[in-house]
């Protein structure tokens, strides 16, 4: 057995998905100087970074400052990007088994998570992850139409995605041109007629997914005034002792503490409102063709195993809306070829070691990290240690030898072959030029940048450069 991750032999790791979880493992494999690795990042798009570029909201700048580390790891020796490549469709994961030691799967939690709820396919209903997309210039979402003509939009969930949503529907123009939000996005956000954003959240204060600045921050926006009624911020018996004993963690006493601040506040009379509501669940979604209104059932809480969750009351209320966006958390979808586990919505694997089944062992050489690992949870750092967790046991693979063995160990061989079937794969150089030009299409403007929407714009801002 010939060692791997010697200079004659180094290991070849093909990551697939640009984003936080990829770069975390691309950094723990290339940062041992000992070791002689190369790492492949691939992504669909021809930009990397994931959700920071496509996830985080526009008008949370300091949040998506963490590419600067992302950008040390692309400079690595050892390092490429391959950008605008769709394994599953122009290069096969057999491909990727031919060319390395292992795949390292971190493509996220792409699709949204259903309501399963009568009206949920309107017209005017739609999942937060596409409108998310869409603010943000994601070429999935370009061509998304959100009708912003109705008085009242109505948010569901109580996660951080819908405090991002909700807040981006109440930001005043001015707030918006000061972030890279898609230019169709402020036109449209600037034409909105919407003044009411409700927010439902189907426990109360105390079980509230969303965390402490996210909270306080649609406290402080120039043009919404945020509502809560004290009566739905009250805590039950079980939620106050949860509050008040050991068991709480800080973040769940702060939310309290905010959301009981908001409720004794008097609106301003901003230009719009954003009512935060509390064991309240979207019982139907009602229109003739599009979004007339949502039925809402009244929740109360009621302790299962240890765990305080919503049962409906039976009570119901009705809100006129015409928007509805649904922010109920994301689902990983399948890789053509990998094992998935469908009920959660994940790559089947333990500790990042993709296995064959539940009962089986792990596929040699294949491996998993970040949100198609471990489901759509914490913030960008959490996938650091959760890609050091999957990077240790591939290298302790390496160590034993237990890995693909490549048929070609010349890193040009995957240039060739994509070469050879016409893919237009975007370098890491390739991806600098066209975050350059978007960067110097927003200075006149005083944005940090005005990001290309297409794919095809993307390609023609690199002109002569691009490779292939
Ligand atoms: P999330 O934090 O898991 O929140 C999902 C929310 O949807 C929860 O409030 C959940 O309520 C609710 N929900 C689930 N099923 C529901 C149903 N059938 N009816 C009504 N409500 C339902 O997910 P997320 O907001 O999509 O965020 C994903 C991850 O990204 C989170 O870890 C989040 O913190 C992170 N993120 C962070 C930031 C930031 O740091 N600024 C921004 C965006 C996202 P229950 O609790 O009752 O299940």
């Amino acid at each position: 057995m010939t060692q791997i991750g010697t200079p004659d032999n180094p290991l070849r790791v093909a990551i697939v998905g640009a984003g936080p979880a990829g770069f975390y493992s691309a950094e723990h494999i290339l940062k041992d100087g000992d070791l002689h690795a190369q790492v492949d990042l691939f992504d669909r798009l021809p930009t990397p970074f994931g959700l920071v570029r496509g996830g985080v909201a526009p008008d949370h700048p300091k949040i998506k400052s963490v590419i600067r580390v992302y950008e040390k790891t692309a400079a690595r020796d050892g390092f490429r990007f391959f950008g605008n490549v769709k394994v599953g469709h122009d290069i096969e994961v057999g491909d990727l088994e031919r060319l390395y030691h292992a795949i390292v799967y971190t493509v996220g939690c792409e699709s949204d998570r259903r309501l399963g709820i009568p009206g949920e396919e309107l017209a005017g209903s739609h999942a937060a992850t596409a409108f998310v997309g869409w603010y943000n210039a994601h070429p999935d979402y370009a061509e998304e139409k959100f009708d912003l003509s109705c008085e009242r939009a109505v948010v569901i969930g109580n996660g951080n995605v819908a405090m991002d949503v909700a807040r981006m529907l109440a930001l005043t123009d001015n707030e918006l041109r000061q972030t890279d939000t898609a230019d169709h996005a402020i036109e449209a956000l600037d034409r909105s007629q919407i003044r009411e954003i409700v927010v439902l959240g189907r426990r109360g204060p105390a079980q509230a997914a969303f965390t402490n600045p996210e909270i306080k921050e649609l406290g402080e926006l120039e043009g919404a005034d945020v509502i809560v009624d004290p009566a739905e911020v009250e805590l039950d018996p079980a939620s106050r002792a949860f509050i008040e004993s050991d068991e709480a963690d800080k973040t769940s006493r702060v939310n309290v503490e905010i959301l009981d601040e908001f409720a004794q506040r008097e609106p301003a009379g901003k230009g719009k409102r954003i009512a935060l509501r509390f064991l309240r669940s979207p019982v139907e979604i009602v229109g003739d063709g599009k979004v007339e209104k949502i039925v809402i059932g009244r929740n109360e809480l009621t302790d299962e195993g240890g765990t305080l969750r919503p049962r409906d009351s039976g009570d119901r209320e009705e809100l006129d809306c015409g928007l509805v966006l649904r922010s109920v958390g994301y689902t990983g979808i399948p890789i053509e070829g990998v094992p998935f586990d469908e009920r959660r919505g994940l790559i089947l694997n333990e500790g990042g070691r993709v296995l064959d089944s539940h009962d089986a062992g792990h596929r040699v050489g294949h491996y998993t990290a970040g949100w198609i690992k471990r489901g759509p949870s914490g913030v960008i750092g959490t996938n650091k240690k959760c890609a050091q967790e999957t990077v240790v046991h591939l290298l302790a693979d390496a160590g034993s030898g237990v890995l693909l063995d490549p048929e070609s160990a010349d890193p040009a061989a995957v240039d060739d072959l994509l070469r050879e079937r016409g893919i237009r794969f975007v370098s890491f150089d390739d991806w600098k030029a066209i975050d350059q030009a978007e960067v110097g299409r927003g200075e006149p403007h005083g944005r940090p940048r005005v990001k290309f929407v297409r794919v095809e714009e993307m390609l023609e801002a690199l002109g002569e450069k691009v490779s292939g």
